[in-house]
């Protein structure tokens, strides 16, 4: 990324964040390495676009080498749920924030891990022969003088390598998660798994959209599908570990949201504030839950100003044979 010029403001972060795959001109998809640029054409309409459209800009603001991100956005309609307990959904109404777990305390011991411990060595391998290459070419070349002696080269990349496994350790503490369920429908396993008294459990209902929107669409908060990968033959990304975990946790079919790079001050999460109003859809109660939870759920919701139909669990819906 270049030198972040000032007038890339809020409002230009969040439309390179939406219009991020494709030309906004031409609608080409754009393609590892493509330079985009954003910026302005005559008309002032702002652009993200490829060197195929770069002779309609009148001003540039910033431009960048095309990445695909690791992650995938879900459809805006992809209905998504999120299980909590009572108490916990009397928080989430009270302070209107969602709440984003530290990293490094899900119980999960592979959260935003780079790969299985027995493969380490591998690992060391692959990136000490990636920053040896990176420091003996440099993208500007040097005169011939100061070509760099071997013992050099061998040191300064071990040093970014040992840089490189605190940075991982430090990612643990400094990035916060808040997960959801993708399922059209409700989804029995997960009202087992995700509330530990399911009497008293409850779920929030909405879309990928609405999460997006309810979070203010700030484009430093990232939401997106988890991928699940086999460790023992996979690496994830040095920057993208967050995005991966094992193919054991795939019923968990989890999006996220993820915020980095704030310092933890200690803290086990953070609270992001949401609109609940655009957040909740529908709010089920679990189905082993008595009728009085519903009144009470009734009750928090006036008392929170929300007007919000309640569904008691559809598992709970009585057959006939
Ligand atoms: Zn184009």
């Amino acid at each position: 990324m270049q030198k972040m010029s000032l007038k890339h403001t809020t409002k230009t972060l969040v439309f390179l964040n939406e219009h991020h795959d494709n030309c906004t001109l031409c609608g080409r998809a754009f393609e590892k390495d493509d330079t985009t640029h954003l910026g302005y054409i005559n008309d002032k309409t702002l652009v993200n676009i490829g060197n195929c459209c770069s002779g309609n800009l009148t001003e540039t603001i910033i431009r960048h080498v095309f990445r695909k991100r690791v992650y995938e956005i879900p459809p805006n309609d992809t209905v998504l749920w999120r299980f909590m307990d009572f108490t916990k959904f009397v928080s989430l109404l009270s302070t209107s924030s969602l709440y984003f777990t530290r990293a490094d305390l899900f119980s999960d011991p592979f959260e935003g891990a780079k790969g299985v411990l027995k493969n380490k060595k591998k690992w060391d391998k692959l990136y000490l022969e990636f920053f040896k290459s990176a420091i003996e070419n440099p993208p500007e070349p040097e005169p011939e003088k100061e070509k760099k002696s071997k013992d050099y080269v061998t040191i300064e990349a071990k040093r970014l390598l040992s840089q490189l496994d605190s940075i991982g350790s430090r990612q643990q503490t400094e990035t916060f998660i808040n997960c959801w369920h993708e399922n059209p429908y409700e989804s029995e396993a997960m009202w087992k798994l995700y509330t530990s008294n399911l009497a008293q459990g409850i779920s929030i209902k909405t879309t990928y959209y609405k999460l997006y929107r309810a979070l203010n669409r700030n484009p430093s908060i990232s939401i997106g599908r988890v991928n699940y990968i086999d460790y023992n033959k996979e690496f994830a990304g040095i920057n993208d570990s967050f995005w991966y975990k094992r193919k054991s946790f795939e019923h968990e079919k989890e999006v996220r949201a993820i915020v980095k790079g704030f310092s933890s001050n200690g803290d086990y999460g953070k609270l992001i504030k949401v609109d609940l109003n655009i957040l909740i859809d529908k709010i089920y109660i679990s189905p082993t839950s008595p009728t009085w939870i519903i009144e009470l759920v009734k009750d928090v919701l006036v008392k929170y100003g929300l007007n919000k139909k309640i569904e008691h669990s559809e598992l709970n819906e009585k057959p006939f044979h």
